[in-house]
């Protein structure tokens, strides 16, 4: 294990709390990426300074109020934020959702108890050292997820947790200790109390993480809870008699970690359309999201463009960032499926003639626009837009040459409808 390094920043806040008389620990995951030896995102701490007497410590810093009623408070230490949390245990959680009320406590252990899971409930400090009372260190030595207490009452104190435990073992590559894997399954139902907007947050920390892939397989069961459009894939057959949720789950994988739209992509491509964008639309992902994952997965169950003037046709329709997505994509589907690369590999090639060559995607990549047809009286009204398509897949086909000469000619020749 590596050894905590608190930086100054972060030091300063523990300093100012423990001459003031109060205990005071960086706290959670900060102790746990430092343990693992990764330079933690932030740092949080904890003490028993109740929220009044946080406000009373830090009168002169810039303090932001972010969440007094549950007693947290961010302070500002030279340019970077820490958030600053009485020691509290959370009480009954009657809608599985939010505690009742918080009750702030005095020792440390109790706050270490209503974490989720034994490496998330470590606190640290110079003068003490770890603290670290369910086995956290050990569960990290053994790359292990495991609750703190009973499994079956911490998730149904909070269903989020479930998604929590799945989005920590998929980045750190930990097992998921059986029990708290067993309680996972048996509730897993309760996430169907939980926000669309907080799943989505944890499917954003699970479908990036190196380990995405195995969880989906491990567990098809809670993924059918928060994305029932997918459960018909699970025991399923494909032609090639490879079962299609194990195919998915594998897709995923394929994709870069830390892409999240790629990967939920792949985690969607083999539903209808019609089911990604329900999917979607429950899930409230943001608008960027929605418009890349339903154009890309539309076109990966079709053939790749094997001609230019198809290749054209795509970029068109879709922009240059996203043929390529459909391209490599539809590549790593292939690979995955023991397909010969030629496909994608070819596509490849058109894309990058294609680019080479003068632009011809869209309309207005044309030598003329309709102002000139209207000029040479070739068209008015609705009648200039279908001209310039019927000109542009001429074009596309290098069957008409993009010069305003040949355009203007072939124009004139078009009938009159
Ligand atoms: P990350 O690196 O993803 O931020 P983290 O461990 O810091 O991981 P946070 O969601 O930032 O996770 O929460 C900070 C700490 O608060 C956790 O380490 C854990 O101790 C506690 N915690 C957060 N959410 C819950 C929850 N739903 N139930 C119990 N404890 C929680
Ligand atoms: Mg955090």
């Amino acid at each position: 294990m590596s050894a905590i390094r608190i930086p100054g920043y972060v030091a300063e806040v523990l300093r100012e709390l423990e001459r003031m008389g109060y205990r005071a620990y960086a706290v959670g995951g900060c102790v746990r990426d430092s343990l693992l030896g990764s330079e933690p995102a932030d740092w949080d701490v904890c003490t028993d300074a109740k929220p009044e007497d946080m406000l009373q410590v830090f009168r002169k810093w810039r303090v932001f109020k972010t969440g007094l009623k549950h007693g947290t408070v961010t302070v500002r230490s030279r340019g970077r934020n820490v958030e600053v949390t009485t020691f509290r245990t959370d009480g009954a959680y009657s809608d599985n959702r939010h505690p009742d009320a918080v009750h702030f406590v005095s020792n440390i252990r109790d706050d270490l108890a209503r974490r989720d899971f034994t490496i998330n409930a470590m606190a640290y400090n110079d003068r003490e050292g770890l603290v670290d009372v369910f086995g956290g260190q050990e569960d990290l030595e053994g790359r292990m997820i495991r609750c703190v207490g009973e499994p079956d009452v911490r998730f149904n104190e909070d269903g989020l947790r479930i998604l929590r435990a799945l989005r920590f073992s998929a980045r750190f590559k930990f097992a998921i200790e059986t029990e708290t894997a067993y309680s996972i399954r048996r509730n897993r139902l309760l996430l169907e109390n939980i926000s669309a907007e907080r799943i989505y947050k944890e499917l954003q920390g699970i479908l990036p993480a190196e380990g995405a892939g195995d969880m989906l397989i491990a567990f098809p069961e809670v993924f059918a809870v928060i994305l029932p459009e997918l459960s018909a894939l699970a025991g399923s057959l494909d032609v090639d008699g490879m079962d299609r949720w194990e195919f998915a789950a594998r897709a995923v994988q394929t994709a870069p970690t830390g892409d999240f739209p790629l990967r939920l992509t792949m985690l969607l491509h083999l539903l209808p359309s019609l089911a990604v964008r329900s999917a979607l639309s429950r899930l409230k992902s943001d608008n960027a999201t929605a418009r890349f994952v339903t154009v890309l997965s539309d076109h990966l169950s079709l053939p790749l463009p094997a001609t230019r003037p198809e290749m054209r046709r795509l970029i068109g329709s879709v922009s240059q960032t996203m043929a390529e997505h459909i391209i490599v994509s539809r590549g790593r589907l292939n690979a995955l499926r023991h397909q010969s690369p030629e496909e994608a590999r070819s596509a490849m090639r058109l894309f990058a003639e294609v680019l080479d060559s003068p632009p011809a995607f869209t309309a207005r990549d044309l030598a003329i626009g309709g102002t000139e047809l209207m000029e040479h009286g070739l068209a008015h009204g609705p009648r200039v837009g279908r001209i310039l398509d019927q000109l542009l897949r001429e074009v596309q086909d290098e069957t008409l040459p993009n010069a305003q000469e040949s355009l203007l000619s072939r124009a004139a020749e078009l009938p009159q409808e």
